[in-house]
């Protein structure tokens, strides 16, 4: 039966949010270790929905499975007892680089001259063009449009296979944003790249290593957190334990991506040493004491928006409720890269419960807006379901620049806040009252807020860009 005021209740949304490119998941010395991973790549499913592998060594053989789909999905079809071995990685991709193809779903395997290698790569590598150029002009043949396949090239090339510290070298000549995991018949190597852009974490499981995106991942297999892996260290897991070495000379200030913890990690990963859903609940709270205002209830844009308006609730007095409920099981389609794949259907993921908002001064907290569509239908949703009025605050502040470094986030043009003033904004979302925290709040969980990168808000890249890559850059050359 409908009830009255509940004729909105299937109104919802397109997500426009930004996407993770991939989450990584290693493990050596584990007996049987490919349902670890398995574990491993499930836990961190939120960092890329479109495809997932796994390669796996028992010191002799390596075995791979990969497939479009989630993790769920793609060992469905791949029963993992045929993966066997001791040693292997995995990977969840969201494509940045690289466009929807099988070749390009990871871990990439090839045979190089001393033995097969597989790489597992978060992240964007700003100088891919120029190097995947030289080697095709050389006469090498790429089998992906990835980015990520120019560490194969390195590695296989007699200039740093023949030479001492042949791994570090070829790290050497990449730049931009990266955390790969690399594996061998008999050793695993988890490298970062010199500005810490993407995080990566060692724990440890029995006698065995794991090396995880996330924290959570580590978690939820029962390992225990040791470390992260350094920006610009190489380490190493072979028969002979765990070694470390450095191939650049540590930066004066990283530039760990703080989008990582406004939006993409989830929130019981530990990242950059800080626990997510804290940041996002000072987030909450700092918004609260910097766009004060007179409302009935705090509702969350869930999931990545509850712990800031948690905070903002905290810090204000204001009650939080749910005025939008989640629909989880939306398959897959909703959330493939291409935004002509997702934008003609309706979003399927928020509904709003008129019953919470309805005669009710809402304050609406989400973690960004990026293109503002989403963000407007929200709420104009808000409002037929009998919002008297919507205050929207932001745990970040106006996304106006793209990211080279990994986030899939539209060009500038598209970005409603690069031409736009916050009243213009405001006029467009049709909100009572817009706030966006502030750069120092949003750095102010930090100790150390050198040590994180903020170009999509300030347009100050760490890293000069000098190849624009997308996901067609690589297809033709
Ligand atoms: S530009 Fe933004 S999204 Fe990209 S790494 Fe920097 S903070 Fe993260």
């Amino acid at each position: 039966m409908k009830q009255k005021g509940t004729q909105t209740n299937s109104k919802c949304f397109v997500s426009e949010n930004p996407k993770e490119s991939c989450g990584l998941f290693g493990i050596y010395g584990i007996p049987d270790a490919s349902p670890l991973i398995f574990q491993g790549l499930y836990a961190q499913q939120h960092r890329g929905q479109e495809g997932a592998g796994i390669v796996v060594s028992n010191g002799e053989k390596i075995r791979s499975a990969k497939d479009f789909g989630l993790v769920s999905e793609v060992f469905s079809k791949n029963p993992l007892n045929e993966l066997t071995g001791h040693i292997g990685i995995g990977h969840v991709r969201y494509s940045t680089t690289g466009s929807t193809r099988i070749q390009n779903v990871q871990p990439l395997v090839a045979e190089c001259a001393d033995g097969i290698w597989a790489i597992a790569h978060n992240g964007n590598l700003i100088n891919a063009k120029n190097i995947r150029k030289s080697y095709q002009e050389s006469g090498a043949i790429f089998q992906t449009s990835s980015d990520s396949e120019i560490l194969i090239h390195l590695l296989a090339d007699p200039m740093y296979r023949l030479r001492p510290r042949r791994v570090e070298r070829a790290l050497q000549e990449i730049e931009g944003a990266f955390s790969f995991l690399l594996m061998t018949r008999d050793s695993i190597m988890a490298a970062r790249d010199p500005n810490g852009f993407r995080p990566l974490s060692i724990g440890k499981l029995g006698n065995g290593y794991v090396f995880a995106s996330e924290t959570c991942a580590l978690s939820l297999i029962g390992a225990e957190y040791l470390r992260d892996v350094l920006p610009g260290e190489l380490v190493t897991v072979d028969s002979a334990g765990l070694k470390s070495s450095m191939f650049s000379e540590k930066q004066k200030n990283y530039s760990h991506c703080v989008f990582e913890h406004v939006y993409f990690a989830h929130p019981d990963s530990y990242l950059f040493e800080q626990n997510v859903h804290n940041v996002r609940l000072n987030y909450g709270k700092k918004l609260a004491e910097e766009y004060p205002v007179e409302a009935d209830i705090v509702i969350a844009i869930p999931d990545s928006g509850n712990s800031a308006a948690l905070g903002y609730s905290k810090q204000s007095g204001i009650p939080l409720d749910f005025g939008f409920i989640r629909n989880h099981y939306v398959g897959r389609t909703f959330i493939m890269p291409e935004e002509n794949t997702r934008s003609h259907w309706v979003d399927m993921k928020l509904a709003v419960l008129p019953e919470v908002v309805k005669g009710k001064r809402v304050i609406a907290v989400d973690d960004s807006i990026v293109r503002g569509n989403t963000a407007a239908r929200r709420v104009k949703y808000l409002r037929e379901a009998g919002a008297e009025e919507v205050h929207m605050r932001i745990s970040c502040p106006p996304v106006k620049h793209p990211c080279f470094y990994g986030i899939d986030f539209p060009t500038e043009k598209e970005l409603v806040a690069s031409s736009r003033s916050i009243s213009d904004i405001k006029k467009l979302l049709g909100v009572d009252s817009l706030g966006y925290i502030s750069l120092e709040g949003l750095l102010s969980p930090f100790e150390k807020p050198d040590n994180f990168c903020t170009a999509c808000f300030d347009g100050k890249y760490p890293v000069k860009i000098k190849e624009k890559l997308t996901k067609k850059t690589l297809e033709n050359h």
